[in-house]
């Protein structure tokens, strides 16, 4: 195989053969495909895509290219959860006592944020002592002995998709639908577990913008994971708005804990209810409606909450904080940003409160930079609000005031007024099973 030839190939729209692509991978992985080659060849899926075929090989070579998580030993139980990322998505610290306390399995690695996105594990570090990296040893005992467990993804899992992901990180070729979908679903391949749910985002804090797109996303990581065995499902889910009103590490966490006590915003909760159904669903293998019920009853009646703390716990986090959320304390400095007109909020633009959160210190910049457990954002107007002037709009919380002036700029552009109170889109789109 040359890789000047399946360049070339693909460069013509041309279909590649399973043996060409398991080869690409495995010579990519080893360093002996230069990353300029590899650019070239992204670029051109970028613009001729690839076949449902040549995706799921892209998939499979990626998903084999280092170690796999053997979960067997929980049979069907075992589930995972991926959101394609958004602003104030805390769902996973919700979802998954919620899933765990009715009986599924949750073996799951997360990531860390990056850019205006944040990450599970990142929020989950903001309790002191929380572990994020267990041996695998003790990531399978932890989930034998409480149901649960989430940890930072490992290194050796899909290690081709960890390269070619950055790489199409700075070369323009993220936001390609069979690239996208091969590189999520070589991760939860490797992950192990038995059943898949994937929270799909849509609107502008998101990569995929209208939910037609999104849905040919969530349709295409769908057929990946059926085509290997795995129960595969998906929701298209709102991103135009942040979810919730907390944006920033601890300040999510809290929200989580008020969600996981019967309190929190509504639409936190939904979202949470509809992605806990489906992998109870799909992992306990019980119809829609009684696993809604089964969601819907262990939240309120304080079972995912209790699970929570065991989780916390078990992972060597200090558990009292989920017990008084008060002991995060605050970061040093804050503002309220006021409104300045009466009127409604019409819309408030997650990309941009997720870029000021990331000024505030809640995320990073690069890989590298260091982020503040307390810094962030509480949008506390969202789109449908009536607001007069002087009513606060969102609080701003900081160790470095030399940021306030920026992130408050950010917030107020992305805040539009109306007259009116318009429709908002809705929560949850729809589902793709
Ligand atoms: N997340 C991933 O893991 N891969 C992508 O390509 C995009 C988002």
């Amino acid at each position: 195989m040359r890789m000047y030839d399946i360049i070339e190939k693909k460069k013509h729209g041309e279909e590649l053969t399973k043996d060409e692509i398991f080869e690409m991978i495995a010579a990519y992985t080893k360093g002996d495909i230069p990353d300029y080659q590899m650019s070239a060849f992204t670029m051109a899926v970028y613009f001729n895509s690839m076949t449902d075929r040549e995706t799921f090989d892209l998939t499979e070579a990626m998903a084999t290219s280092g170690d796999t998580v053997d979960l067997s030993a929980f049979g069907d139980r075992s589930v995972d959860k991926h959101s394609t990322g958004g602003v104030g998505d805390k769902t996973t610290l919700i979802v998954a006592p919620i899933v765990a306390a009715c009986g599924g399995i949750v073996a799951k690695m997360s990531g860390r944020g990056l850019g205006h996105t944040g990450g599970t594990v990142d929020k989950l570090e903001s309790f002191p002592g929380f572990r994020t990296s267990l041996a695998p040893s003790e990531f399978i005992q932890q989930v034998t002995n409480i149901g649960l467990a989430v940890i930072g993804q490992s290194a050796d899992l899909a290690p081709a998709d960890k390269k070619l992901y950055a790489l199409r990180d700075v070369t323009a070729t993220v936001n390609s639908i069979p690239l996208i979908a091969s590189s999520i679903m070589s991760k939860k391949l490797a992950a192990g577990t038995r059943s898949i749910v994937l929270d799909v985002k849509c609107g502008s804090g998101a990569f995929m913008q209208t939910p037609e797109e999104a849905g040919l996303l969530a349709r295409a990581m769908v057929d990946i994971g059926k085509a290997n065995g795995r129960n595969t499902a998906a929701l298209i889910t709102n991103m135009d708005i942040p979810l919730g009103h907390a944006i920033g590490n601890a300040l999510e966490v809290r929200e989580a804990i008020e969600v996981l006590r019967g309190e929190g915003p509504e639409d936190l909760r939904t979202v949470c209810l509809a992605l806990a159904s489906l992998m109870i669903e799909l992992s306990c293998q019980i119809p829609a409606e009684q696993a809604r019920a089964k969601a819907a009853e262990t939240l309120d009646s304080g079972a995912a909450y209790e699970q929570f703390c065991r989780w916390i716990n078990a992972q060597g986090g200090d558990a009292a904080y989920a017990r008084d959320p008060s002991l995060f304390g605050e970061a040093a400095h804050s503002r309220a940003v006021l409104c300045t007109e009466a009127g409604f909020i019409g819309s408030c633009r997650a990309e941009e409160i997720g870029m000021a959160a990331m000024e505030l210190g809640a995320g990073r910049v690069t890989k590298d930079s260091v982020i503040d457990p307390n810094a962030g954002i509480r949008l506390l107007k969202k789109p449908g609000d009536a607001v007069a002037p002087g009513d606060v709009l969102a609080m701003l919380y900081t160790e470095r005031p030399e940021t306030l002036d920026a992130a408050e700029a950010r917030v107020r552009s992305a805040v539009t007024m109306t007259d009116a109170p318009i429709p908002g889109a809705p929560l949850i789109y729809t589902s793709v099973l």
